[in-house]
């Protein structure tokens, strides 16, 4: 791919009454130019500026449309760039796309114009990653992650953190040159707390994945209880959909159903599964089985019961949050809907599951008339805050694989260093691992020689005109 080309691509998605064909490189006024007829060229245009003309191919018109001009280095790529708006004809956007190829435009790769705005400088490869989930997000919480990400969250972040290892690197050059003189005690001490501090920095990253990574792809939600329950009716109420088959008859709902919603800003993913219970039919014991690794990966279990009816044991992980739901309650003899962390009713039916050391709620209500369903989402939103934290402004969350794997370098490095530290090995085998910490860290930034095979993986993930 080479950057010395001229791209074009349509940028807008089919349907819109608008669409935007984009054109950078180093001939993109030029070649937009030799198609424009307007009351000025666009060759004579400031940068910044909106001009009205037409596209015209062999004295026809093709459309009226609004070119937007911007010079190096003051685009989005880095380059000089065309924004074509348009009428949103497919047939339009792609007679403009071939004229531009006519002229001498290359079809843009998938990515390709952010790649270059990651080539050019303009952006560190944290930031250019967050404008993928930025177009792919779909809710308040992935919208704000997104948005730190690519205002420079993260790339703040480790350039702290590469501040504190440079400092650590010369506190320890200089302990080196002052070995002979004992001042070695002060620098150690210093040298331990400083590294102690960067191995801190660098978990307190790798440790928000599991938060980040919940709210890119979905707060879990299993779905367990015993057959017939309930659990595919409740399903459907929360998705407002008929996804899962309700029936009275036993053993119904075999393999694993989940879709997503958003509530209170935050994507769930809910999955609803076998009814468990003891059975002899093969199949359904492989549902069951399924049901059980879809509770063990699940962030939120929803324990579903009813009155008379005992819940299956499973077991709840410390880092996980069980909420205990007793379902049917229009049958119950009282007919009261009850949220109370002491539901009388609902204590009989979950006596076989340990709830005392966990983050736990009790509710009851009824999936199928949806009364009580209000309390349980409040119930999921509130869970959703505990889980993820408070997501401000500042927040920097991880949510990519690619940096998760970087940091887990970096901190094996870092806790090698520390160790090098506490029991006086060489300060340039301590020096090593720290610069092995930097470049494990700089590859999250893409700072340091990036191959096009991580390029290409990154890249073709995008969408064609971003
Ligand atoms: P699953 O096997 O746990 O998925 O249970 P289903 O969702 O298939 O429901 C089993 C039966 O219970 C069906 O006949 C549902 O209509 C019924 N059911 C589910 N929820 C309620 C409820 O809140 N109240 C009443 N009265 N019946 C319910």
């Amino acid at each position: 791919m080479s950057s010395s080309s001229t791209i074009c691509a349509i940028s807008t998605a089919q349907g819109g009454a608008i669409g935007i064909v984009r054109v950078s490189g180093p001939q993109a006024i030029q070649l937009t130019d030799s198609l424009f007829k307007g009351c000025r060229r666009l060759v004579d245009a400031e940068p910044y500026s909106v001009l009205f003309g037409r596209i015209i191919h062999d004295g026809e018109v093709i459309d009226e449309v609004l070119a937007t001009i911007f010079r190096a280095p003051h685009s989005y790529t880095g380059e000089d760039s065309v924004e074509l708006s348009c009428h949103g004809s497919s047939y339009i956007l792609q007679r403009i796309l071939s004229l531009l190829i006519s002229q001498g435009c290359t079809m843009a790769q998938p990515g390709e114009f952010t790649q270059r705005a990651f080539l050019n400088g303009k952006m560190d490869l944290s930031q250019a990653e967050a404008v993928a989930d930025l177009i792919a997000s779909s809710n308040a919480a992935t919208h704000r992650v997104a948005m730190n990400q690519m205002r420079g969250g993260i790339t703040h972040r480790l350039a702290e953190m590469r501040q504190q290892l440079l400092t650590l690197t010369s506190l320890l050059e200089l302990e080196l040159d002052f070995s002979e003189e004992d001042v070695e005690f002060a620098d150690r001490q210093q040298l331990q707390d400083l590294s102690r501090s960067t191995l801190d920095e660098i978990e307190k990253l790798r440790s928000s994945f599991s938060s980040g990574n919940a709210i890119k792809n979905g707060i879990h939600v299993a779905i367990i209880g015993a057959p017939n329950v309930g659990k595919s009716t409740l399903l459907n109420q929360l998705l407002q959909d008929d996804k899962a088959i309700v029936s009275d008859i036993q053993g119904t709902t075999r393999d694993l159903i989940e879709d997503t919603i958003t509530l209170g800003g935050y994507l769930f993913r809910f999955i609803d599964t076998a009814g468990i219970r003891h059975t002899s039919d093969v199949i359904e014991r492989l549902g069951i089985e399924r049901s059980i690794q879809a509770a063990e990966k699940a962030h939120i279990i929803i324990l579903l019961s009813e009155e008379g009816v005992s819940s299956p044991t499973v077991p709840i992980r410390p880092d996980q949050f069980a909420i205990h739901v007793l379902n049917k309650a229009d049958r119950l003899t009282s007919g009261t809907e009850n949220t109370s962390p002491h539901a009388s009713a609902s204590e009989s039916t979950l006596s076989l599951v340990s709830t005392l050391d966990y983050p736990t709620s009790h509710l009851s209500l009824s999936a199928l008339t949806g009364q009580g369903l209000d309390t349980l989402r409040q119930s999921l939103i509130d869970h959703a805050h505990l889980l993820c934290g408070e997501l401000n402004e500042d927040t920097v969350l991880i949510t990519n694989q690619r940096h998760l794997e970087a940091l887990e370098l970096a901190s094996s490095s870092m806790r090698r260093a520390l160790d090098g530290i506490l029991h006086s090995l060489p300060g340039d085998l301590i020096a090593e691992d720290l610069r092995l910490v930097l470049s494990h860290l700089s590859t999250i930034l893409g700072s340091e020689i990036t191959t096009d095979e991580v390029l290409g993986n990154i890249f073709k993930n995008f969408c064609i005109g971003k």
